[in-house]
């Protein structure tokens, strides 16, 4: 039997929705709306489209998003004073600096300039070190998203294998600490794994973020497992894919996710509520 697909982006609809109605219920008790400025250096594409995406939420969620959009040349010093400023802002619950930085800025000096309780990304080391240890504040937005899907699954990962494959600071690492958290018994596959094969095939739940199509073959899924493609790669033709062989990996698992519309859409609903949930500890402590 074909798996049942997840529809991220329904989830993601109804969380948006969630929040936008907190969100109205807190002006109506006389707060302001949560503010996130969003920064973006240079004009990288696919930048632009996830943080237009980004912009749209918030539209849609009732929280005010503030655009900073600074040019390639900008130096990592002045990003620095633009973070310190907005970290002094009281109108600024959240501040997002959309990845990659050009290179000649550092990547991990600019995360830990942010406010730990305004790194509505979870990328600080602080916050990832809470979710670490057990005691999450601010969650990392995709492996966030990818519980909620798993929740939504009705599938606990307790006593069963998860298997992440990718082990990246943004994905992967936080991915596997969610997964421990939630009881599962988990493997983490990275570059220097060599053959996926039999942790694909022992995973009851998978997730893979590597970034690379097709290298998790559809004949490998565990019949009846939850698959979730974290992976979102531009084919030749223009189109999205993610990193499993959907078509193969469809007729063997239970659940899965598509790409697009699985696991992107969850991503930006959890930037707002991380966003909703920093302003409400700063207005509503
Ligand atoms: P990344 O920083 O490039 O990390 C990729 C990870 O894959 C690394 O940990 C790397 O291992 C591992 N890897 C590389 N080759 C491998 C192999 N042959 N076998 C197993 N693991 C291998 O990428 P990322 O930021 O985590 O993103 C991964 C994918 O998810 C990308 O397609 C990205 O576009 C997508 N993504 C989607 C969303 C969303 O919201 N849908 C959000 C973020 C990312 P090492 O650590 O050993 O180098």
């Amino acid at each position: 039997m074909p798996a049942q697909l997840i529809d991220g982006k329904a989830i993601a609809a109804k969380f948006k929705r969630d929040i936008r109605e907190q969100v109205d219920q807190m002006v109506a008790r006389g707060m302001r709306r949560p503010g996130l400025a969003v920064i973006m250096v240079g004009d990288n594409p696919a930048s632009a489209v996830y943080v237009r995406n980004k912009r749209k939420a918030c539209a849609e969620s009732g929280i005010v998003s503030v655009a900073h959009d600074l040019p390639y040349s900008t130096t990592q010093q002045e990003l620095i004073q633009l973070i310190e400023s907005l970290n002094r802002d009281p109108s600024i619950d959240g501040i997002l600096v959309q990845l990659p930085l050009p290179q000649h800025i550092e990547q991990s000096v600019i995360i830990e300039k942010i406010d730990p309780a305004k790194d509505v990304d979870g990328f600080h080391p602080f916050n990832v070190g809470r979710l670490a240890l057990r005691v999450p504040l601010i969650r990392p937005c995709t492996p966030y998203g990818v519980t909620k899907l798993i929740d939504h699954v009705g599938l606990s990962p307790k006593g069963r294998h998860c298997v992440v494959i990718g082990a990246s600071n943004i994905v992967g690492r936080p991915m596997a600490l969610e997964l421990l958290l939630m009881g599962g018994t988990v493997t983490v596959c990275h570059r220097f794994t060599g053959d996926l094969k039999p942790y694909v095939s022992s995973a009851d739940i998978l997730i893979v973020a590597v970034g690379r199509p097709g290298i998790v073959r559809g004949e490998w899924i565990k019949p009846g497992s939850v698959v979730i493609d974290v992976g979102m790669n531009r084919g030749a033709d223009g189109k999205l894919c993610g990193d499993v062989d959907f078509d193969g990996a469809y007729e063997r698992a239970g659940w899965i996710t598509p790409v697009p519309g699985g696991v992107g859409p969850m991503t930006v609903a959890m930037l707002m509520k991380n966003t909703l949930e920093s302003a409400e500890a700063r207005l509503d402590p």
